[in-house]
């Protein structure tokens, strides 16, 4: 065995794995990565077909990235945030506001008529607080959200809503937001209460009164939007018992850990309203779908050619970057980490309103501080990667790139519905979740013993592909830079899995 490999196994404790599974076999062990490419220390060859848990953006080794850390590397790595500022960091909160307010003007196309985000809307995010990781960023989210609800009066005991199947991350207030059990019943004594909310899962929603078929089942669902009313209902209800809730905590368009479940077009614009009216803050957790994730939006694709392209650029548009404008949402906190640093550093960000700001403003002996912060917050090679990730982001070339990598996903995905246990296919973007069922004119789901989706995950590593299921879902999530060939293995190996795990041929 590699000496590499028997050191992990000696003394490695590694993250959502079940030890004894990982003691029974060599480790992949990585050695280095280019573009979508991660090579081991024996020389073999996988693509990234999960960016590297849907953290990286452009691809490993980005030349760009990579000399952006080294300039910063040659001034300083890091120096402490409690007490003094630093370069990267407030060049880097000045762009993400940048990013997080897209002015009407620039998104004419898009559904902006509602939002409220010009130079002098309270809704506009203004200030940006670092943290390390996405619970870090959601953990500094609902504490202000908390505590601001008590300074303004609104209620001594602030309640929090989230959807079924939540995941937030792995620190205790993020677990509280959670509504897995597998992964957060054991801790429910840690835990504080929140409440959850029906979120839409179309391939499984008891509402949804149409037969599998072979396409997406957002496409074809018959509904009452009874989801809808499920918010509408919650809402209404704890606003009777006199503590209406403080904030609603979502993933926008797509919860990616619940199993990557995508959220019918207008279900976010919706079930926010209600929860606007009914007075609540919105948390947005785009640790995941963030920095174009959710693909480069309508108002690009109309505008595919090359030249319309640029002239896009030159009359000053910029491709949406998080989910929320898909849909023209601005929420009151906007949570961000996973891509923020292009998938090289671990660097969050939570950004928040001058309202929520002011309300922790006050002489010093009111500490009216708020007293939360950690040490590497604002780290100056984090920032400086993240900087020139968002560069590379605003680029027509990275437009370009992405408009194409959606459409290749999109179109070789559609092989993967010749196959029997392959349920779902859900693309929202640049990623996708494909659900493995035992049957799919039934669809039966495997048991989780039978570890269907870790069998796959399997023989596609063999396949020179890597990737983790979630349950009996397999993600793809290609970096940006992914091209139409990869992509194509990517699938294939995929496909080929499927029939290696489960024996059977296509129909
Ligand atoms: N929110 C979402 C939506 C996530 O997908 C994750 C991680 N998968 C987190 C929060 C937690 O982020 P981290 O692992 O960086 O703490």
């Amino acid at each position: 065995m590699n000496k590499l490999a028997q050191l992990d196994r000696q003394f490695v404790w590694h993250p959502f794995t079940q030890m004894r599974d990982w003691l029974q076999r060599e480790p992949i062990v990585i050695a280095e990565g280019k573009g979508a490419v991660l090579r081991d220390v024996r020389g073999h060859e996988y693509l990234d077909a999960n960016s590297s848990i849907w953290t990286n953006l452009h691809g490993h080794q980005h030349p760009k990235i990579n000399a952006a850390i080294r300039r910063q590397l040659g001034k300083i790595a890091h120096s402490s945030a409690l007490g003094l500022a630093n370069e990267p960091a407030s060049l880097l909160a000045g762009k993400l506001v940048e990013a997080a307010n897209p002015r009407s003007r620039r998104h004419e196309e898009a559904d902006w008529s509602k939002i409220q985000s010009s130079a002098s809307s309270p809704r506009r995010l203004r200030k940006v607080f670092f943290s390390d990781d996405g619970s870090t960023a959601l953990e500094v989210a609902l504490k202000l959200a908390y505590e601001f609800t008590r300074r303004a009066g609104r209620n001594k005991q602030p309640a929090f809503l989230s959807l079924e199947g939540a995941y937030h991350g792995d620190t205790v207030g993020a677990v509280a937001l959670g509504h897995i059990d597998l992964f957060h019943r054991s801790y429910s004594g840690l835990l504080f209460k929140t409440d959850k909310v029906m979120s839409p899962y179309c391939y499984r929603c008891p509402f949804n009164q149409a037969k599998p078929e072979r396409a997406d089942a957002r496409e074809y669902r018959k509904c009452h939007w009874e989801c809808i009313g499920k918010v509408e209902r919650k809402f209404s209800a704890q606003r009777k018992k006199g503590n209406p809730y403080a904030a609603f905590v979502f993933e926008p368009l797509v919860q990616g850990a619940a199993g990557m479940i995508p959220q019918p077009p207008g279900w976010l614009r919706r079930a926010t309203d209600i929860a606007r009216a009914h007075g609540a803050l919105l948390i947005a957790d785009e640790v995941m779908t963030g920095f174009g994730r959710t693909g480069v939006a309508a108002l690009v694709k109309a505008r595919s050619d090359r030249h319309a392209n640029l002239r896009f650029h030159k009359r000053g548009y910029s491709a949406i970057q998080f989910a929320c404008h898909h849909e023209g949402l601005q929420p009151d906190f906007l949570c961000l980490a996973k891509g923020l640093t292009g998938g090289y550093l671990p660097m969050a960000a939570t950004l928040t309103t001058q309202d929520i700001f002011n309300a922790f403003l006050g002489r010093y002996e009111e500490f009216k501080t708020f007293f939360h912060g950690h040490s590497y917050t604002a780290n100056q090679l984090g920032a400086a990667a993240a900087l020139a990730s968002l560069d590379i982001l605003q680029s027509p070339e990275s437009v370009r790139a992405r408009q194409g990598l959606e459409r290749n996903l999109q179109e070789e995905l559609q092989t993967l519905w010749a196959l029997p246990n392959v349920g779902d296919i859900r693309q929202v973007g640049l990623m996708a979740g494909i659900e493995l069922v035992k049957n799919w004119r039934t669809r039966e789901p495997f048991g989780l013993r039978e570890r269907a989706g870790i069998r796959v995950c399997e023989a596609m590593a063999r396949c020179g592909v890597l990737t983790r299921p979630i349950g009996n879902v397999i993600v793809l999530m290609p970096p940006y830079c992914a091209t139409r060939a990869q992509v194509r293995r990517m699938v294939a190996a995929l496909g080929e899995s499927v029939r290696t795990a489960f024996g059977q041929e296509t129909r």
